[in-house]
């Protein structure tokens, strides 16, 4: 008996391992349809300068609805990066959230920027600049309505080629984010040699930020420090006024999340601005 359990245990993982694989592969084959079938939505969560009180932009998220059942990107982006689909996709949400800005553009709205999430494998195909240019151009949007948020995931491997196409980017006039700043792994060094515009300070620091005197540590610190770099500073997933409070006192720029506002589908963030007074020429 006692030889049998592991032998047991191991026949468990093993099924439990088939079952992952079979679901995974079937995840996979999904989100090639979905793609195939533009069964995928953009939703946009607007962004908030603290100071000026006013709306600046927003993030382009996506979401899948698959046979009635919501995939979170958190789960098929990482997919997606595995088996290369992400190249695909990624250029469809480009495309897709540049001819959103253009709309935006026709509705009078010239000064939001929109804010599109890049993964390592697609920033780091071969293709990923002209694809930048290619969406712009066809879209006829400036440069500077698009913002690029990077992870530091991107810029481990090579430093080099990672700073040139940032500078070709940022002469194309793309804006550039860090995205989930303070959750990577790679040093501070490269702070001073990318052309960067903003940190994006991450959720995990303002989740519990107005009871955590460590999270409000960090936060003050990170803020300290993106603003000796003369970058601008947004904390994600602000849920409370109380966080909203502190950060403004530690001088934070910009906020985003469900305090202000969750992701909305296209035709719903119009309706919030339009509700929110936003200005349109
Ligand atoms: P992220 O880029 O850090 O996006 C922020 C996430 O926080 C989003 O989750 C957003 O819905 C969520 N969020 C915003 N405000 C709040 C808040 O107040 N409270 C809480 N608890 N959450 C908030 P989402 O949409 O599930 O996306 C998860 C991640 O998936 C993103 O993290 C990003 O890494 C990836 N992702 C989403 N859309 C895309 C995309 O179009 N392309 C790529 N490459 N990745 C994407
Ligand atoms: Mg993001
Ligand atoms: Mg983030
Ligand atoms: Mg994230």
């Amino acid at each position: 008996e006692a030889i049998q359990k592991p032998h047991s245990t191991f026949v468990f993982y093993t099924d439990r391992l088939g079952e992952q694989l079979e679901y995974r592969l079937k995840l996979q084959r999904d989100l090639d349809k979905a793609i195939e079938d533009h069964n995928l939505q953009l939703n946009f969560q607007p962004q908030f300068d603290i100071q000026a009180r006013r709306i600046i932009g927003m993030e382009t998220l996506i979401r899948w609805n698959n046979h009635g059942n919501w995939v979170s990107p958190a789960d098929f982006i990482p997919l997606a990066e595995q088996t290369g689909q992400i190249i695909d996709l990624g250029r469809w949400i480009l495309m897709e959230a540049c001819l959103f800005c253009s709309q935006l553009f026709d509705k009078g709205y010239r000064d939001l920027v929109v804010a599109i999430n890049i993964s390592p494998r697609q920033f780091q195909h071969p293709d990923f600049i002209t694809s930048v240019k290619q969406a712009i151009n066809l879209a006829e949007i400036p440069a500077s309505s698009i913002e690029l948020e990077i992870t530091e995931g991107v810029i481990l491997g090579n430093e080099q080629d990672t700073i040139h196409a940032l500078q070709t980017l940022k002469d194309f006039g793309v804006m550039l984010s860090i995205d989930d700043f303070g959750t990577g792994y790679s040093s501070l060094s490269y702070l001073k040699q990318f052309p960067l515009d903003k940190l994006k300070i991450d959720q995990a620091f303002i989740r519990q930020l107005e009871q955590n005197e460590q999270d409000q540590a960090i936060v003050r610190t990170i803020i300290d420090l993106g603003q000796n770099l003369n970058l601008t500073l947004i904390a994600e997933g602000v849920e409370k006024s109380e966080q909203l409070t502190l950060l403004q006192q530690m001088g934070c720029h910009e906020i985003q999340g469900y305090y202000f506002s969750r992701p909305l589908p296209a035709d719903h963030l119009l309706q919030f601005l339009q509700q929110n007074n936003i200005q349109s020429a």
